[in-house]
């Protein structure tokens, strides 16, 4: 069992072939600058509650001022509870992780830069965390987050870095 401090990643993003089109976002310059002081645990809450690989695309929607995960094609596929309730049944994982890094514009994963989409025009109506994202970092609002693109600056990882160093020594 290894030693290193645990962080919770979007699994596509080491290379994991769990993307809705079957192919993988695998960040060479995260699993190399991270995995050395890290164990890094992958999630994909996508796969988790049992969309199948590959699957048709999903993204949020504005629903009466409240935002919903469904589907681009079939409108009545809403996933929005089911991730919800993913995230929640994760916490006794989470609660010993030190950090997360979270992919990019993924309506589940995604941070704070995926786009909202109006329920009957389909025009973009402003941007939000993903679903799953949301739920967590609610959850755990001092948990050190990061999104994968911001880690391709060294300054922005140096600094994700050392907060997840003294998130650890203050919880455990
Ligand atoms: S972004 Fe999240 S939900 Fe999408 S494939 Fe990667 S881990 Fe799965």
């Amino acid at each position: 069992m290894s030693d290193r401090l645990k962080i919770g990643i979007s699994s596509c993003l080491l290379g994991n072939e769990v993307r809705y089109d079957g192919g993988h976002s695998r960040n060479d310059t995260i699993i190399e600058s991270m995995s050395g002081l890290f164990e890094l645990i992958p999630f994909c809450p996508e796969v988790a509650i049992g969309l199948s690989i590959p699957r048709l695309p999903i993204n949020l929607v504005s629903i009466n001022g409240e935002i919903r995960v469904r589907g681009v094609s079939d409108t009545s596929h809403d996933v929005t509870d089911a991730l919800n309730h993913y995230a929640v049944s994760i916490t006794d994982q989470l609660d010993v992780m030190c950090g997360y890094i979270f992919k990019s514009r993924s309506p589940s994963c995604g941070l704070a830069d995926v786009n909202v989409y109006g329920s009957r025009t389909n025009k973009v109506v402003g941007v939000s965390g993903g679903q799953f994202a949301r739920i967590i970092t609610q959850k755990y609002p001092k948990l050190p987050t990061e999104d994968e693109m911001r880690l391709s600056n060294k300054a922005i990882r140096d600094n994700f870095i050392q907060r997840m160093l003294v998130y650890s020594k203050k919880n455990n």
